[in-house]
């Protein structure tokens, strides 16, 4: 599980904990304060948490909008539900039936988790940061502009971290096709960087605005894995407007460098090598 998955765990958590401690502080108060705990045998307060946490409040049913080449499979992992019971609410034949944009209903949801595959390869040397420079936006929208733009795939970048904006969580992290599909990317013409970079690119503008702290964590948290798994040396992880020959300030002057390299030095000590096992890249499944 996720430092991100466990974050929002705990806001949910501590919303309910925070109407629940009501209800368990005013049966606390009228039965247990009174006297001393020994003599009426009232559990301790620690005991209360688990009793909480057994209450199914963490699923619901949400509605999820395909983004490019997202397919049953991987909106399953998502939301760790069976895709037989996504097929069957949304009346699917096939897994392969879904477009992008469609919006689909995933029944008894668990919280979001990224789902970020591995695939075994040399040819990223490289890991680029970009801005989106608009205030809002996510993987769909992206796409939709590249392509007006004359990029012949779609979306230039491999990942898309959001902001919360266009229907995404704060710090939601999208998968583009040309990720799954492992093509070059659009997203940085100098220095040939489209042949061996990886793009992710941050939906914000940072020459104006700030990266949110979700969104901070979800990139450390999916540029660690990446650098680690693909040996990307940290001198090799930079900005778009850092590349040689760039001509831009892309992700804007008030990105966060040193928070951010800060946090991938210290990534390891809170994911650990478990997450580099997690989910290693088998094509035929998305
Ligand atoms: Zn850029």
């Amino acid at each position: 599980m996720t430092v991100r998955l466990n974050k929002i765990l705990m806001k949910r958590w501590k919303h309910f904990f925070s109407r629940g401690m009501i209800l368990v502080m005013a049966v606390f108060m009228s039965s247990c304060a009174r006297l001393p705990i020994e003599s009426i045998g009232c559990p301790p307060r620690e005991m209360v948490v688990p009793t909480l946490t057994r209450v199914p409040i963490l699923r619901k049913d949400v509605y999820h909008v395909a983004a490019p080449g997202e397919t049953v499979w991987r909106i399953a992992k998502m939301y760790d539900v069976d895709i037989k019971d996504i097929k069957r609410a949304n009346r699917l034949r096939n897994t392969k039936e879904i477009e992008m944009g469609q919006r689909l209903i995933v029944p008894s949801a668990a919280s979001l988790k990224p789902v970020v595959t591995l695939y075994p390869s040399k040819k990223w040397k490289y890991i680029i940061i970009h801005h989106s420079a608009t205030d809002v936006g996510n993987a769909l929208a992206f796409h939709g502009y590249h392509h007006r733009r004359g990029f012949e795939n779609g979306l230039g970048y491999h990942f898309v971290v959001s902001n919360g904006t266009k229907g995404k969580e704060d710090g939601q992290i999208e998968v583009s096709p040309r990720w799954t599909k492992q093509q070059n990317g659009a997203h940085c013409k100098a220095a040939n960087m489209n042949n061996k970079a990886i793009g992710v690119c941050l939906v914000g503008n940072f020459s104006d605005g700030r990266v949110s702290q979700d969104q901070m964590e979800s990139l450390v948290y999916l540029v660690d894995r990446l650098r680690r798994y693909y040996k990307v040396p940290l001198k090799n992880i930079m900005g778009h407007g850092r590349v040689h020959g760039a001509q831009t300030e892309c992700p804007g002057k008030k990105f966060p460098w040193t928070k951010f390299i800060t946090g991938l030095k210290n990534a390891r000590r809170y994911y650990g090598d478990r997450l580099i096992k997690e989910e290693h890249g088998d094509a035929r499944k998305y």
